[in-house]
């Protein structure tokens, strides 16, 4: 098979795991990394062992003096800095991103710009946090200084590679804490990048590591006992498995997991707005969004009419090799695949109707590969495991409402709480659903609006802790509180 003109150069260069501010071989299993368009090898890398874990954690805790003790306007100079390296080396990141990933290349080099964008936002903050004076009367003062939590874990999923390990990255080294981050087993190349930048940039060694390997070295890291606060995105069973290894260290969790987001559409809203924001909310990154917006809840007298422009818009959408920038490029992986085509033919049995897609697919040229066609099911009922289980692919549900109330029903009716979005033309509506909805964030009149200086994170089984903005500072420090006795005794 012809390789894509476009492939990165060097991946065989990439050091496995970035330790201590080195590039080392993992002493673990050497795991072959593909292109999910094509199943072809990109580059093979050895998965740290239980070793490497602590010895990356011991250099982060070594770190920490060093970094937590730099004034915060010369750490923000570091992370400006580091800022402009990203968008320096911004389209070799965007490709080895995108192949990696599987990920259309326009959306990788959006996702490296988002990751420039956080240490740019979180460097500003540094010089920023502020302690405070708390009121005792004449004889004492109190204040509180912020001090950094320590060293802090920060475990990936395979989606948003780049600008995940950003957002936990930017405001953790903002505060003066360091860092072990472990990329999930799929796609760590772009981390390891990101690591020899921040070294670039100035930050001191060890102040930002990076293994490399599955989840027991996930576990290894987040039950260390130096570990202060793990900083989780993935699914929920992981999750609940976090939180115990947490326990071990008593560390802080900030968990960011899976949705089942609804998207209601009312009577009265503009269907060809609509219309865009369920398409974009679902079919972007392929469907694998933790905030996909993955049921469409719509009013009965537009539910056809709203489905047929749905349905239009996905048979237009390309497929493609994601180095070609289609509009989907194939799943994740095979495994992947197969569960999401598993989701739909068990849904397909229950007698459901798939208005759309329901099958592989196959683009010109690429006839391997994990592609899975946009695929709508309607009128679903609440009950079926296509309504209430996460899919993370390209499958959208419709489910259809009578009142507000039965939207917000409907809407609140599965265990996760990630972010809902409501598009309707009466704001009293609006807010009576955005009050109302089981959700970390809600997008009205549009879907997936708002960027990341606004905080997110979800309720229920979707998480707990905010992160993105200024919330997603909190996570890193610590408010030591200092009273001081200033009466005079004479
Ligand atoms: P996953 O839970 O399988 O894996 C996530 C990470 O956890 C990987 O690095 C994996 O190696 C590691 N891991 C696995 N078992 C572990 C253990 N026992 N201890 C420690 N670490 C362990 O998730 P995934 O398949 O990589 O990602 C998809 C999931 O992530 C979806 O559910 C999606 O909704 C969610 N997600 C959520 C957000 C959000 O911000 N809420 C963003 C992206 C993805």
């Amino acid at each position: 098979m012809q390789t894509h003109p476009d492939y990165p150069q060097h991946l065989a260069e990439l050091p496995h795991n970035f330790i201590d501010g080195v590039g080392q071989t993992g002493a673990g299993k050497v795991r072959t990394l593909r292109d999910p368009a094509t199943y072809q090898v990109i580059v093979e890398l050895a998965d740290a062992d239980r070793s490497q874990v602590a010895q990356a954690v011991s250099s982060a805790g070594h770190a920490l003096p060093v970094w937590s003790d730099t004034a915060p306007a010369i750490r923000a100079r570091v992370l400006f800095r580091l800022a402009g390296l990203i968008e320096a080396k911004a389209g070799e990141l965007a490709s080895v991103e995108a192949l990696n990933v599987g990920k259309p290349i326009g959306q990788a080099k959006r996702d490296v710009q988002r990751a420039a964008d956080y240490f740019r936002f979180y460097a500003g903050c540094c010089d920023k946090l502020q302690g405070e004076t708390i009121p005792l009367g004449p004889d004492q003062t109190a204040l509180t200084v912020l001090e950094p939590i320590g060293v802090t874990a920060h475990i990936l999923p395979w989606n948003y590679p780049v600008s995940t390990l950003a957002r936990g990255a930017g405001p953790a080294l903002a505060v003066g804490a360091t860092m072990v981050a472990k990329p999930s087993e799929s796609t760590p190349l772009s981390a390891i990048m990101l690591a020899q930048l921040g070294l670039e940039a100035g930050l001191p060694r060890g102040a930002f590591n990076v293994i490399c390997g599955p989840g027991e070295i996930g576990e290894a890291l987040a039950s260390d006992n130096t570990v202060a606060h793990v900083t989780f995105t993935g699914s929920t069973a992981t999750g609940r498995k976090i939180m115990q290894s947490a326990s071990k260290p008593i560390a802080g969790t900030t968990l960011e997991l899976g949705g089942k987001s609804p998207v209601v559409v009312l009577a009265d809203a503009d269907l060809d707005a609509a219309a865009d924001g369920v398409v974009r909310g679902i079919f972007f990154n392929a469907g694998q969004v933790c905030a996909a917006g993955a049921r469409l809840i719509c009013a009965r007298s537009i539910h056809d009419a709203l489905v047929k422009k749905v349905v239009a818009k996905a048979e237009a959408l390309t497929i493609g090799h994601p180095l070609d920038n289609p509009d989907l490029g194939p799943l994740i992986s095979a495994q992947h695949l197969a569960r999401v085509e598993g989701f739909v033919d068990r849904a397909k049995s229950e007698g459901l109707t798939c208005a759309v897609g329901g099958h592989r697919a196959c683009p010109d040229g690429l006839t391997q590969g994990a592609f899975y066609a946009p695929t709508v099911f309607t009128n679903v009922p609440a009950h079926s495991e296509i309504a209430q289980q996460e899919v993370f692919g390209p499958v959208l549900i419709t489910q259809i409402c009578d009142t507000v109330e039965q939207a917000l029903d409907l809407a609140n009716g599965t265990a996760f709480g990630l972010v809902a979005g409501v598009y309707t033309a009466d704001i009293t509506h609006a807010m009576q659903f955005a009050r109302k909805v089981e959700a970390g964030q809600v997008f009205i009149n549009g879907f997936l609006q708002g960027g990341d200086t606004v905080p997110f994170g979800g309720v229920k089984e979707s998480g707990i802790g905010r992160e993105k903005g200024l919330a997603g500072l909190a996570a890193y420090s610590a408010a030591k509180s200092i009273i001081i006795n200033h009466r005079d005794a004479s």
